[in-house]
């Protein structure tokens, strides 16, 4: 049985709302090229969603309700193809895949570690490559989410930083990562409890509060009730130190703060992480003492790295207790996780346990981060770092999107 194809007029409607170039309209019904440029309805507000409804021509009056059961499927069930949205009729599911898509990024590369974390190199459709990934834990498991592709911070103990920055992602590249790992497990439709895939937490590669605009709005799709449902408190966003953002942060998004202190004096933070010359540790401090909702229920984190002979000794330790003063906070400790070339070495264990015991006996939890996946070089700092080499080349002889169009059009 032949698929019903929407009207000509129709079609030339949705092109105007999908953008010029988008599609390709030949003379007849049989000559339209879908491109794989379709609109992407992944990582659309509510707004935005019941906009793309009209624009195929479903009445106005519809549209709300239509978003909401597009949100439905889409965040609750991870629905991949319109078709099995079952409670839209089918000339609308028609309609809706003619224009638009869901699709998720191309897995480049799939890891599993060892120890069970597991991570995604995604290509977007520009071919650019961020990564995420999942660190399961025995009652729980945290996605650990890209911002942007690259860093600009160029902090001297991490690798992603050693690379310049491409791009920021945009909210549809966030969420997306999030629904790769729920497809990688199955973990569909969003269970209430019980979940594998329970946190969030955005400590990728990039500094999340420089692309503040997208990642909020991901962060918003992702704590929707309706949707994925990740709680505010499952939420974890770290920053390095963007000062000015992080009231912002906790006004308009209510998620845990993780600071990536490293260093207690400026001196010392200002070689090794450069954003401290522009936001200095008075001004950072000042930020997280007015976080909004920090409480002893509800602590900052401090990430603090342990590099041998730099940041690691007891003094650093008695130093970084005064520093904290007052604010409701807890110290992960992280061993530096090394890499090639890198400046600097993991503290000894002996050094690292005599850190963490000053700051534990001032009244801190001052954990040691176990690291995770450093065979398949997912740990902190680690990302993309190996990724760079492979998508150069990988770049160079994937297709352009004119020669696509041209391939589908010969
Ligand atoms: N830009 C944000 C998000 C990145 S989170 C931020 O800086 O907070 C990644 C965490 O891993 C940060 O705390 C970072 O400082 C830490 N890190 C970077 N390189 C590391 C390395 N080689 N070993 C251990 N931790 C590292």
């Amino acid at each position: 049985m032949s698929k019903p194809v929407p009207s000509l007029k129709r079609r030339i409607r949705v092109l105007e709302f999908a953008g010029a170039g988008t599609y390709i309209v030949g003379m007849n019904e049989t000559t339209q090229f879908a491109t794989n440029t379709r609109t992407n309805l992944i990582g659309m507000d509510r707004t935005e969603l019941a906009q793309a409804v009209v624009g195929i021509g479903e009445p106005p009056k519809a549209a709300k309700m239509r978003a909401k059961q597009l949100w439905h499927w889409i965040y609750h069930h991870g629905a991949t193809e319109f078709a099995e949205m079952t409670s839209l009729n089918g000339a609308l599911r028609e309609a809706l895949a003619s224009v638009y898509t869901l699709e998720r990024p191309k897995i480049s590369r799939e890891q599993c570690s060892e120890d069970g974390t597991r991570k995604w190199l995604l290509k977007f459709t520009d071919s650019q490559e961020a990564e995420s990934v999942f660190i399961p834990e025995a009652d729980r498991g945290a996605l650990c989410i890209s911002s942007q592709v690259g860093c600009t911070l160029t902090c001297r103990f991490c690798y992603t930083g050693t690379q310049r920055l491409v791009r920021n992602l945009s909210a549809r590249e966030i969420v997306s990562q999030f629904l790769v790992a729920r497809d990688s497990y199955g973990e569909w439709p969003s269970p209430r409890g019980g979940r594998l895939i329970s946190n969030i937490v955005m400590m990728g590669m990039g500094e999340p509060l420089f692309n503040y605009d997208n990642v909020a709005k991901a962060i918003r799709i992702a704590m929707d009730e309706e949707g994925l449902s990740i709680s505010r408190r499952r939420i974890t966003l770290s920053t390095a130190g963007v000062a000015p953002m992080i009231e912002r942060c906790g006004v308009e998004l209510g998620v845990g703060l993780a600071i990536s202190l490293h260093a207690v004096t400026d001196e010392l933070r200002d070689e090794l992480m450069p954003i401290n010359r522009k936001y200095p540790l008075a001004q950072l401090l000042d930020a997280c003492r007015r976080y909004p909702g920090a409480s002893n229920a509800r602590r900052i984190t401090f990430e603090y790295v342990m590099l041998k002979g730099i940041n690691d000794s007891p003094r650093d330790a008695r130093a970084l207790v005064r520093l904290i003063a007052g604010i409701p906070a807890k110290i992960n400790l992280i061993p530096f996780n090394a890499w090639p070339d890198a400046p600097y070495e993991c503290s000894t264990p002996d050094a690292i346990a005599k850190f963490a015991a000053i700051v534990n006996a001032a009244g801190y939890s001052s954990p040691v981060r176990t690291p995770r996946g450093r065979d398949i070089l997912a740990a902190c700092g680690q990302l993309r770092s190996d990724s760079v080499r492979a998508s150069r080349s990988a770049r160079s002889i994937s297709p352009s999107p004119a020669k696509a169009v041209r391939a589908a059009l010969s």
